[in-house]
Parts: C-alpha cells; sequence; structure tokens
C-alpha cells in the first residue's frame, strides 16, 4: 500500500520531537501517535513498511487539526502540511474518511443562496436550542445586512462563502477602509464563491482544484487580491503550488491577506477617532504558521488599540475549519487551553475584546467568551470602527 505521498518529504524528519509542545492534539492527550512525529512514522510504516491502512491510522490522520503549528517549529524544514494533505486525499479517495454528507455539504459551498439559506436556518436552530451546546459554536447571525458591491478595479476584494455567511459585516468593514484609503474594489465574478480551502482539508484534491481554477477566473487580471479570512488567504496563496502552472503561481502571487496589505498603508489614513484600550490578538493557525502573516495584525491593532499578546506561543483554537464539528471532544479540550491562555491575558489586561482574523477562529471561541462578557471581533472591524 502507498499513500502516493514524496518520499522524500517523508525522510526528512529525523524524530528530534522539537514540534511536540506546538501541537494541539498531542498537548492535550499526550500520546505520541497523536503528535507530528508519531503521524508521520504512521504515514512511513504505511508507504515504506508496508503496513496496512487501519482503523488506527486513519484515526491519527483525521484528528490532525492540520494547524500546521509544527512546520514552524521544525528545524529540519518537513513540509508536514503536503504530508498531511497527500495521506487525507488518499484516504478521500479511499472512502476512509470524509463523509457522504459531508461531501454534500462541502458541494454547497460554492452555491452561495443555498449556503446563505442553511446558515439562516442553522442560526435559527441555535436559537431554539437545537444546535448542541458541545459545538461550541458562537452565535450565527440571522440577518446579515448588504452585501458589499464593487466600486472600482484597483483591488479585488475576496468575498468567500462561509465568510459573507457568517461575517458579512467584516466585508462591509474591509470596504470602509478601503473607501477610506481612497481605493476602489471589485467583489469576485461568478465561480468565485469559494475558495476550496474546506475541500482541501477533507481530502477532496480534484474539487479543490475545481475550485481554484473557477476561483482563478472569477477574479482575472493584475490587481491584488484582499483576503480578510485567514482560512481562504492560505488557499488562495497556494494554488500556486496546487495546480503547478504559471497562471496560478501569477495568481497566488497577487494574494494578500488585509492586514497586510493595511498595515503599509496606515500613514494614509487619518487619525483613529477612538481608541480601544487594551485588545487581545489571537492568532489564526493559517495566519501564523501557514502564511506566516501574523505580524501585521498587530501593526494594525496597534493603530488603535494596546496590543495584548497571548502566552500560548499561537497554539491552535482548536477550529480547524471543520474540525470543531467532525472532532467536538478533542476540539473542546484543545479549546479549553485556548480559554486559559485568554484568561490569563484578560487578567492581566483588563482586556474585553479578542481580535481573531479568521471566520471559523472567531465562531469557535466566541461560543465561550459570549459567556464571560469576551467579545471576538475581526481586526477589521475594529479599525473601521476607530476610523468613525
Ligand atoms: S498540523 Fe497541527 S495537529 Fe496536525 S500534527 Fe501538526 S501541530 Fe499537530
Ligand atoms: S517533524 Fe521536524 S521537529 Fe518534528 S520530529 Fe520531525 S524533524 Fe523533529
Amino acid at each position: 500500500m502507498t499513500l502516493h505521498l514524496d518520499a522524500e518529504e517523508l525522510n526528512t524528519c529525523v524524530a528530534c520531537g522539537l514540534c511536540l509542545p506546538h501541537c494541539p492534539t498531542f498537548r492535550v492527550t499526550g500520546e505520541e501517535a497523536l503528535s507530528p512525529r508519531g503521524r508521520i512514522d504512521a504515514m512511513r510504516a504505511v508507504q515504506l513498511r508496508g503496513a496496512p491502512i487501519d482503523d488506527d491510522f486513519v484515526s491519527f490522520m483525521s484528528t490532525c487539526v492540520q494547524c500546521r503549528g509544527c512546520e514552524p517549529a521544525c528545524p529540519s524544514g518537513v513540509p508536514y502540511g503536503h504530508l498531511i494533505e497527500g495521506t487525507r486525499e488518499h484516504l478521500a479517495d479511499e472512502h476512509r474518511i470524509t463523509s457522504r454528507w459531508q461531501r454534500m455539504g462541502l458541494g454547497a459551498l460554492p452555491h452561495h443562496r443555498v449556503l446563505l439559506a442553511g446558515s439562516t436556518a442553522l442560526a435559527a436552530a441555535q436559537r431554539v436550542g437545537l444546535v448542541p451546546k458541545r459545538y461550541g459554536l458562537g452565535r450565527l447571525p440571522l440577518r446579515r445586512g448588504p452585501a458589499v458591491a464593487s466600486t472600482g478595479t484597483d483591488a479585488w476584494l475576496f468575498t468567500g462563502c462561509v465568510m459573507d455567511a457568517w461575517l458579512r459585516e467584516t466585508h462591509r468593514s474591509t470596504a470602509a477602509v478601503l473607501d477610506a484609503l481612497g481605493v476602489t474594489y471589485a467583489v469576485p465574478g461568478a465561480g468565485g464563491g469559494c475558495c476550496g480551502a474546506l475541500h482541501a482539508h477533507a481530502g477532496l484534491s480534484d474539487a479543490t482544484a475545481e475550485r481554484a481554477l473557477a476561483t482563478m477566473a472569477s477574479m482575472p487580471g493584475d490587481a491584488p487580491i484582499i483576503v480578510n479570512s485567514a482560512g481562504c488567504g492560505a488557499a488562495l496563496k497556494d494554488y500556486g503550488r496546487l495546480l503547478g502552472t504559471d497562471d496560478a503561481r501569477r495568481f497566488s502571487g497577487r494574494v494578500f491577506d488585509v492586514n497586510e496589505w493595511i498595515a503599509d498603508r496606515l500613514d494614509e489614513l487619518s487619525e483613529p477617532q477612538r481608541r480601544f484600550g487594551a485588545v487581545i490578538v489571537q492568532d489564526p493557525c493559517h495566519l501564523r504558521h501557514v502564511q506566516r502573516a501574523h505580524l501585521p495584525v498587530r501593526t494594525v491593532v496597534g493603530w488603535f488599540a494596546d496590543v495584548v499578546e497571548l502566552d500560548d506561543d499561537g497554539l491552535c483554537c482548536g477550529a480547524g475549519g471543520a474540525y470543531s464539528a467532525l472532532e467536538p471532544e478533542l476540539a473542546g479540550q484543545i479549546r479549553d487551553r485556548k480559554m486559559a491562555a485568554i484568561d490569563r491575558a484578560v487578567e492581566g489586561s483588563g482586556a474585553t475584546v479578542v481580535a481573531s482574523a479568521n471566520p471559523g477562529c472567531s465562531m469557535h471561541l466566541q461560543g465561550m467568551l459570549g459567556d464571560r462578557g469576551i467579545t471576538v471581533r475581526h481586526p477589521i472591524d475594529l479599525l473601521a470602527e476607530a476610523l468613525r
């Protein structure tokens, strides 16, 4: 049995274990098999030593959050993200992960009206207590207000699927900041409603490539592409590697996380009209470990507030795309650690706001923090408010 992984990439791991403290599933379970080193060893056993793909193997791989916190910690440069994506592709091809229901749900994401209707139905179910609390999902919106409309061609404002359904106000905030900078923007054309990040997480390689091609076609030209969801930004920046074409590489080179793009232009804005006091910054894994673009968030937030750091060295919060729904027990334990870090930061600073630049993390954290009088907001929502 082979997983079709690059043997050279697999053999890069020297089993030093330096990644272990950065792995959320290892931190909450203490199990070697649920660490990056353990998972890589299991991949090697299957691909290089002929071990079977049994239920244990499937469980080790499906419990990985794909946060990639292990990558920056690894002195040997093991491309763990490629390895787990390749493994999950194989498992999905063999129908060992990603159920039929999950595939149907993912298939609906590019159909924006269907997605909005489904999200509203889920929000209504939440209001009458039909969504189990153990999923810890923050309060979804019943109403979203107007969608952003194109104003020109200086930049593309990527609106996405879940981001638009759950946090549309962040698109309006992004638009307001671009207006304040005198930058016009266009929203993606037909086919640009879903970037395929969640399909990639689920191991659906054909669907991911299909989404990548449709997304590229929806934002032609040379204008920069501004993305306010860390997970989507990471996916768009990966199209070059994923498709391996010059077109895709050029497209990925035009993609910027919104914080990255605005941090360089703050001095073109008028002075903030209000300051927020202390604001805790939570780093989404796909911004910190994958895009490695978490520092600009501090520049943006520091412009109108006192930045408060968490003391957990960017450990994942457990949201992980659909992970919190698929692995609620582990996701809950991982989130408890993040909550403890937030509690310590609140105690030391008196902050009541957490800034997070990813919809999955925001909803996952808000589900618990709401009870404590702490709100989770996108840094660009705070910036737009500071400018008003
Ligand atoms: S991606 Fe995250 S959960 Fe998976 S092995 Fe690496 S650190 Fe652990
Ligand atoms: S993945 Fe990197 S840090 Fe982790 S055990 Fe292997 S070589 Fe060491």
